[in-house]
């Protein structure tokens, strides 16, 4: 099964991808860990691509096109969930060129629980799981129930760059909807409710796939 998980950033497709990926037995592909991967061991691409996401701007087509195809490879007879990408158009044009997608959950998240959601996110150093200060506590105060990793906040989560993320999404990324609204592949799951259980929209988006 070929997946996307599609929504504005702070929507919880991080989330949700990686709970999927236990129910599914499918890999969950993030564009976004994988940029964060090249940054933190500061390879030359790193390098090019960490003023991008340091401050909220997308990393070009190409640049971000070439991360992926190097990791969906090994993955193409088996599926994914892929989250973070596409998020142009172009993004979406090259995807249908690498592969079929059987479906995109489309996440309908308000601007508010969004900022308010962000602005409270740890994630783990080692293996990138997500925790809420406010909602989603780790048992540990700053580590990571799962493997004991260090938790630390985006550089990306700050109030300036978390509207300048929500501004590139309506401009560049939102087009996608209608990209794959017209091919009859997306699926719109409503999540506005700050205190909804991570595992009910899990359950909800496992009904409409
Ligand atoms: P968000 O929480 O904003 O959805 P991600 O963790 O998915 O963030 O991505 C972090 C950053 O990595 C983005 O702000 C962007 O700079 C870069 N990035 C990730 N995926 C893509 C993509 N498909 N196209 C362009 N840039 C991307």
């Amino acid at each position: 099964m070929k997946i996307v998980i599609f929504g504005p950033p702070g929507s919880g497709k991080g989330t949700y991808a990686s709970r999927l990926e236990k129910r599914l037995g499918v890999p969950h592909i993030s564009t976004g860990d994988l940029v964060r991967e090249e940054i933190r061991n500061r390879t030359p691409l790193g390098r090019t691509i960490e003023k991008y996401s340091s401050s909220g701007t997308l990393v070009p087509d190409e640049i971000i096109t070439e991360i992926l195809k190097k990791r969906v490879a090994s993955e193409l007879s088996r599926g994914f969930i892929l989250e973070g990408y596409p998020r142009t158009v172009g993004q979406a044009e090259q995807l249908e060129k690498i592969t079929r997608v059987d479906v995109v959950v489309n996440l309908n998240v308000p601007d508010k629980i969004i900022v308010d959601r962000l602005s409270a996110r740890l994630q783990c150093k080692s293996c990138g799981a997500i925790y809420n200060e406010r909602t989603m506590k780790p048992k540990v105060s700053g580590k990571c129930d799962k493997c004991g990793g260090e938790l630390f906040r985006r550089v990306d989560d700050q109030p300036e760059v978390i509207r300048e993320r929500l501004r590139v999404y309506r401009e560049a990324s939102e087009p996608v909807v209608d990209f794959y609204r017209s091919r009859n592949l997306l699926r719109d799951v409503v999540n506005d409710d700050p205190n909804a259980d991570p595992g009910q929209i899990v359950d909800q988006i496992l009904k409409l796939i």
